[in-house]
Order: structure tokens, then C-alpha cells, then sequence
């Protein structure tokens, strides 16, 4: 165990309120009446449909996917019918509407055999990566970057492997939930993820106060069981009674440490965490890699594990169901698709004191205009907020240049200049302070004395600023293509008139030639 770690400016603690759902045991949500999977994938792509509208599915059959590396095949978590193909209300910050497959299920849950790995020790870096690309892997931290082209590092050295089970966000216990009721799978996971690296170091990094997640980590190591009773498997199991079979060995157990980092947000932040852990200081812009690190969550670990070892595809995750808006909260394993108003459903549905949904934690969550919204990959937590849970609704004031929010700002920015810029639209002064390395952590709005909503000016600035560059490149696009059709009209012409003029010669030729003494035909 680390005496001491590195430190990274600003943060700050938070009331945490993970008791409420981490208290609670892990239950295993039913199979919906509807699964509905939004195609959007990172980067605004869209996956192509793979079935059509009537088509029966299986559990864990392929429904949509491409080959573009930001992209990952969608399964299906159950099996029915296929009934539409059409745009309904997702999970994203633009607030629209999304094309989505949905699936109406038969209860049956039919599923298709999959191929897995036995023993990975044995397995190619990549064989094991296309396995993790097949099954569907991203990462389930919240970012759900696919976890196969994370692990693709290109010619860096990597010397360590982080797995994040920091859970930082007031509210989530999912990874918590997950330490401790399935350590195991973690831990193969991350013997498969050092595989795939050539790596002889991880170290998992959970928060001070997530002890029984450290300490079932420390049995699971030893070859003992979690301290917790047996819960239900999060894992996808497929079929009933194939399974895994732990194939990582004591050597590679020994070269993963457990490290309980403090409970400072946002320490589990990809980048706050490695410097807290290492000291080492991802540069703006750059990626862990560019430091020799790569950093997957604990729920990913598990998911590779599941992908590899079981043949498991990513169908299903862990959801914290929580806050003061919802009557039984608690850690439900749901399966991707289902809709929120079925999981809140499940937990005892709304109380009184439900105002507002959001996908995620208070301080980066999305807040969500309706709960028909399916889960996706990345929904670690449904918080069902009164107004308390998110900070109060205050009135704003004007900033008193108390330099509070620069304290507080874990990237070293200046908020308040920032804010200054971006609220008079000078989007130039406000990239020229480093507004894109913002990571929107809220940090700034929690200490603002003036309760000034800063992120939300932060992420219109970023907006206008993307727009902006959409309208310039469309405008760049159309430009070029003008100046390559004039230039194309004028080679056209050009051609023309050379072969015009040589056709004339041409012909002058041959009448001299045909006729001496007569006057040349005309042309
Ligand atoms: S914390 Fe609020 S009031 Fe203080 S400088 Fe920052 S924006 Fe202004
Ligand atoms: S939201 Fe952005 S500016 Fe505010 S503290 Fe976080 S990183 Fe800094």
C-alpha cells in the first residue's frame, strides 16, 4: 500500500449520499415489455440496423453495428420481435430525437450461443481485443468510448494499468455494489486487460470510504469469497450454466495492488486519478496513454471478463436507482434498453418529493426531459431528484470576483473569465482560456457564492463554438467545391478551344496538301 499520493489542484468534498442505495442488496431487475436501442453511437454516428421491423431476435443476437472504430455491435438483451425502426426522445445534450430500434419481448428470453475464450493466457493481445469489440465492450465509467480501441495504444509504452472504481459523484454506488458483490470478475478482468497491454502492474483505485469494495478485492485476491452474502451475478450468464472459470493465476493477482484514494471530488476523474495515483500529469489535450497509463472502470473490467471468459455480450449493467424522488432506492442489474419509468417502477416508484430525472450523478448528470427513455451503456445511475439533490434552485447575483471558482477548479482554469466571455459571445477570449479543456465537473458552480450557473454558460459557449465550426467547414466545403467546378468549366473550355483550333490546322493541312492551288474547305 502507497504511503502517500499525488495531489491535484482544487475539488471539492461533497456530501455524498451513497447510503441510500448501497445499504440496500443487489436485485436483478425483469425482463421489460420493450427494449428500445438508440443507434447513436461516440462522435453523432449512427450504427446500422442489422434487423428489420416483423424480424424475431435472440438474446444476445447482433442487432445493429458498422466497422468504424467508434463504433461497437448493439445486442439484443432479450428475446421478441423487432416492431420498430423510427426516431424517439435519448439519452444526449442536444435533446433530440434519435433513430432506435425497439424490440417488443416474449418473456422467453431465447438466447444465441457465443463463442468465448477459456483461457486467455494462452490468447493473442488481439484475439482477446476482438472479442472485446464483438461482445460490445465500452466503457461503462459513463464515457462509453469502446473499450476495444482504448486498448488499441499504437506504438506508446504502456507500463500500468488503472482500474477506476473511484466513485466520486454523490449518489452512485454501482461500482461499489459491483466490488463487492462480484470482486472476482473485476479482478479476471483485469489480468485479461494486463494481457492485452504486456503490462505487470495495476493498481484498482476505490474511495476511502468504499471499504467493504477494498476489502472484498483483498479476499477475492487470496482466493477467498466476497464478505458480503451471495448476490445475484450482474454478468450476463449465456446460456444458463456455462460459465466462467477463474484462469488468471496467483502471479498476476500479485502484481495488482488495491488502493483506497481520498474521497475528494473528482478524484475519479480519468486524469485526477492518475495523478493522485502516480504523479503523473496527463497534458491537456493529450490521452493517459501519452503517460504510459491506460485507465478502464472496474465495470468495464468486469464486462471484458464477461466478454472473454463466459462469451458474454455487454447486455445488461448495474443501475443505482436513487435519490430522495424514488421509494425503494437501490442497485438493480438491468438490462440495456429498458426503459426508465420500468426500472424506477420496480423500486417502488416515485415519492412526493420527485422533481427531476437525471441520467448520472448531480454534478455531471443529464438531466432528462421524460422517463420513456431507454437505459444505455452508460447509465450508471437514474437519480430522481427533488431540488435539494441538485444545489437548490437560487437566484443568481452578479460575480464578485471572489476568485472562489478558481480554487475549486480541478483543471486549473479561471472560471470567471470564462464566464465573463462566454456570456458576452466572445468565443475567442473564451478558447483562448482553455475553455475546451473544461471537463464540466461543477466543481466552480458548487463554491460560487453568486450561485451563478457557470457550466451551463460553459456548455452553451461550447456549443456555439462547435456550431460555428460546423457552419465554417460547411461553408469551407461549398467553397471548394465552387472553385473546383469554375476550375473544371475553365479546363473544359480550354480543351475545347485547343481542340477547336487544332482541328482547324488540321484540316487547313490536309486541303493544302489534297489540292495545292485550291482554296482549303472550310472547316
Ligand atoms: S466564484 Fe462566482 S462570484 Fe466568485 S469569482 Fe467565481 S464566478 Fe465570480
Ligand atoms: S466545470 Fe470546468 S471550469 Fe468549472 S471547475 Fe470544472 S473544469 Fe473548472
Amino acid at each position: 500500500m502507497l504511503s502517500r499520493f499525488w495531489e491535484f489542484h482544487g475539488g471539492v468534498r461533497l456530501n455524498r449520499h451513497k447510503e441510500l442505495s448501497s445499504e440496500q442488496p443487489l436485485a436483478v431487475a425483469p425482463i421489460p415489455k420493450q427494449l428500445i436501442y438508440p443507434l447513436q453511437q461516440r462522435g453523432g454516428l449512427n450504427s446500422k440496423a442489422l434487423v428489420a421491423v416483423g424480424d424475431q431476435v435472440l438474446k444476445g443476437q447482433i442487432i445493429a453495428g458498422d466497422d468504424h472504430p467508434l463504433s461497437v455491435p448493439t445486442h439484443a438483451a432479450s428475446s421478441g420481435v423487432v416492431t420498430a425502426l423510427e426516431y424517439r426522445p435519448v439519452p444526449h445534450p442536444s435533446g433530440l430525437d434519435g433513430l432506435c430500434l425497439v424490440i417488443d419481448t416474449d418473456g422467453l428470453d431465447r438466447a444465441v450461443r457465443t463463442k468465448s475464450v477459456k483461457d486467455f493466457n494462452h490468447s493473442k493481445p488481439d484475439t482477446l481485443r476482438r472479442r472485446i469489440r464483438e461482445a460490445g465492450v465500452v466503457g461503462l465509467g459513463g464515457a462509453a468510448f469502446p473499450t476495444a480501441t482504448k486498448m488499441n495504444t499504437g506504438n506508446r509504452t504502456i507500463d500500468l494499468l488503472v482500474l477506476n472504481g473511484a466513485e466520486c459523484e454523490p449518489y452512485i454506488t454501482c461500482d461499489d455494489c459491483l466490488l463487492r458483490t462480484t470482486p472476482d470478475s473485476v479482478l479476471q478482468g483485469a489480468a485479461i486487460l494486463m494481457r492485452i497491454l504486456g503490462v505487470e502492474r495495476c493498481i484498482i483505485a476505490v474511495e476511502e470510504d468504499m471499504p467493504e469494495a477494498a476489502q472484498a478485492l483483498e479476499k477475492a485476491k487470496l482466493g477467498g469469497r466476497p464478505p458480503s452474502p451471495p448476490a445475484p451475478s450482474p454478468r450476463f450468464a449465456l446460456p444458463d450454466g456455462e460459465g466462467s472459470k477463474g484462469v488468471a493465476d496467483a502471479t498476476t493477482y500479485s502484481n495488482i495492488e488495491i488502493l483506497k484514494v481520498p474521497s475528494k471530488y473528482p478524484t475519479g476523474g480519468e486524469k485526477q486519478l492518475i495523478q493522485v495515483l502516480t504523479g503523473r500529469e496527463v497534458p491537456v489535450r493529450g490521452i493517459p496513454a501519452d503517460v504510459g497509463v491506460v485507465c478502464q472502470n472496474v465495470g468495464t473490467a468486469a464486462a471484458v471478463y464477461a466478454a472473454v471468459v463466459e462469451g458474454a455480450p455487454l447486455t445488461s449493467r448495474i443501475v443505482t436507482v436513487t435519490g430522495p424522488g424514488v421509494a425503494r432506492p437501490q442497485n438493480v442489474v438491468a438490462r440495456i434498453g429498458t426503459p426508465i419509468a420500468e426500472l424506477v417502477a420496480y423500486c417502488g416508484g416515485y415519492t412526493e418529493r420527485a422533481q427531476r430525472l437525471i441520467m448520472g450523478g448531480p454534478m455531471m448528470g443529464l438531466a432528462l426531459p421524460s422517463d420513456e427513455l431507454p437505459t444505455i451503456k452508460s447509465t450508471n445511475c437514474i437519480l430522481v431528484a427533488d431540488s435539494d439533490a441538485v444545489g437548490g434552485e437560487k437566484q443568481a447575483l452578479p460575480c464578485i470576483r471572489c476568485g472562489a471558482c478558481s480554487e475549486a477548479c480541478p483543471v486549473n482554469l479561471i472560471p470567471q473569465q470564462l464566464y465573463w466571455h462566454s456570456r458576452s459571445d466572445q468565443l475567442k477570449k473564451a478558447q483562448a482560456y482553455n475553455l475546451f479543456d473544461c471537463i464540466e465537473c461543477g466543481c466552480c458552480d458548487y463554491v460560487c457564492p453568486s450561485h451563478i450557473p457557470l457550466v451551463q454558460y460553459f456548455r452553451a459557449a461550447k456549443g456555439r463554438i462547435l456550431d460555428k465550426q460546423r457552419e465554417q467547414q460547411k461553408a469551407d466545403h461549398a467553397r471548394l467545391r465552387f472553385e473546383a467546378r469554375q476550375a473544371r468549366k475553365e479546363r473544359e473550355k480550354r480543351e475545347k478551344e485547343e481542340a477547336a483550333r487544332r482541328k482547324k490546322e488540321a484540316l487547313a493541312k490536309a486541303a493544302t496538301d489534297e489540292s495545292p492551288g485550291r482554296p482549303p474547305p472550310s472547316p
